[in-house]
């Protein structure tokens, strides 16, 4: 039986990114990603709304930050060494009312603390230059953002590592961990996996796959769906390219925004709502095994006592389309619930604390012969080949 270097458990873009970096650093590693199925990158990874994120939004310092700002570069030059589609199209941040000047001003100081160059505050002139459609009365514009395709960056990380002479083994869910004199032991339904170190990077399993390593993240992971529109061909031309609201600084998720597909198309969304099973895209996907163990962890009823107003918008957002469109038309009130038809969604992997937080950083644990990715949120994507180096680095340090 062969016996890896290092194992990963995850397929998605942050395993992939973790595995390339390994074997860009040390092509001699003997390095293997398991994924439960059949295809790499089939939750978050290719289920997102494709931003390349600035890194404006997140506390100075952060991991977030830290890890958005390098991996934002990593990624241009990954898209422009393969040949990936990518457009840095900019993006505007909008105060639609007064009342949200304030919160359109943390934001921006937050961006000017982040270093990132060019950010500029403008009128409601200058933010219909950019989109002759929005109504703002002040904007940020944000001239580094742009589009992408997840999908396709996680399938050339996944080409790379093969080509690099690791493994990458589908259809293969981790079930069982056991460490034993400085090994490693991974269980499959079929077979068995050897390595000296272990990765995690489960996503939204990512408390369950830790705590099956015997190290408990002290999280667990609530699963938020966000369900898209897609604008109709004929009223595209409403949107150029990427209109965000300014957030809800109560809430932890940017709120519905308009963003240009990078094949073409324009999306309106994701809203948050609770979904009833990790991987449930669907409103009526339930598993109540997963549905009880989340409405029964005190963490989750403290943040849903906290967060119920919230909660409930999202909710009647989800379920009546005209409450969807309201919040759309807050941005550009041109839109009309005919323009939009129903579009996909993606389940969000948020790592919620006992006291009822949802953490607000990335959270990488570790202990002797395994490291633990718990908690990879937006903008997990941009930042990939960051974190994979971060993780890659800490991998290497213990080898
Ligand atoms: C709706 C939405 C919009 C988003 N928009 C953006 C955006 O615009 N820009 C951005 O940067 N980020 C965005 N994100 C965040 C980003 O997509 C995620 O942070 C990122 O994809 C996380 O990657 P991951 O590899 O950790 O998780 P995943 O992609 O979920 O991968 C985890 C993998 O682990 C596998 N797995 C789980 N358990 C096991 C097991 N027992 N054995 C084997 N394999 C297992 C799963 O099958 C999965 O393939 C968005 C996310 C969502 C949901």
């Amino acid at each position: 039986m062969k016996t890896y270097d290092i194992l990963i458990v995850g397929g998605g873009i942050v395993g992939l990114a973790t595995a390339y970096q390994l074997l860009k650093r040390r092509p001699a590693l003997r390095v293997a990603v398991l994924e439960k199925e059949n295809r790499v990158a089939q939750h978050q990874s290719s289920r997102n709304s494709g931003v390349l994120h600035s890194g404006i939004y997140y506390r100075p310092g952060s991991l977030r930050a830290r890890n958005c700002l390098r991996g934002y570069a990593l990624m241009l030059d990954f898209c422009r060494e393969y040949g990936l589609p990518f457009d840095v199209c900019g993006k505007i941040i909008v105060a639609a009312e007064e009342k949200e000047r304030g919160q359109l001003d943390q934001i921006y100081r937050r961006g000017l603390e982040n270093g990132l160059p060019g950010l500029r505050k403008i009128g409601p002139e200058e933010a219909r230059e950019i989109e002759p459609h929005v109504r703002a009365v002040e904007a940020v514009w944000v001239p580094q953002a742009g589009i992408t395709d997840y999908g396709l960056v996680a399938e050339k990380y996944a080409e790379l590592i093969l080509a690099a002479g690791g493994d990458i083994f589908t259809g293969h869910p981790a079930l069982r961990v056991v460490e034993e004199r400085g090994t490693v032991l991974v269980e499959t339904p079929d077979r068995v996996f050897l390595a000296s170190l272990l990765v995690t990077c489960a996503g939204l399993y990512s408390d369950k796959i830790a705590r099956l390593t015997g190290q408990d993240p002290e999280v667990h992971i609530l699963p938020f769906r966000g369900e898209y529109y897609e604008l109709r061909p004929e009223r595209q031309h409403l949107v150029r390219n990427l209109i965000y609201p300014v957030p809800n600084p109560n809430f932890p998720f940017l709120g519905v925004h308009f963003t240009r597909m990078i094949h073409g198309g324009v999306e309106a969304g994701p809203n948050a709502v609770l979904a009833f099973r990790r991987e449930g895209y669907s409103r009526w996907d339930l598993n109540i095994s997963e549905l009880a163990e989340t409405l029964g962890y005190s963490g989750f009823q403290r943040l849903a006592r906290r967060y119920w107003r919230d909660g409930l918008a999202e909710m009647r957002r989800s379920w009546f389309k005209s409450h969807f469109v309201k919040a759309l038309q807050h941005l550009v009130p041109e839109i009309r619930s005919d323009d939009l038809t129903p579009g996909r969604s993606g389940v969000r992997a948020m790592a919620c604390t006992p006291d009822g937080s949802l953490h607000d950083d990335f959270l990488i644990l570790e202990k002797p012969g395994v490291i633990n990715v718990c908690n990879a949120p937006s903008p997990a994507a941009t930042a990939s080949l960051a974190i994979g180096e971060t993780v890659a680095e800490r991998a290497l340090q213990q080898m």
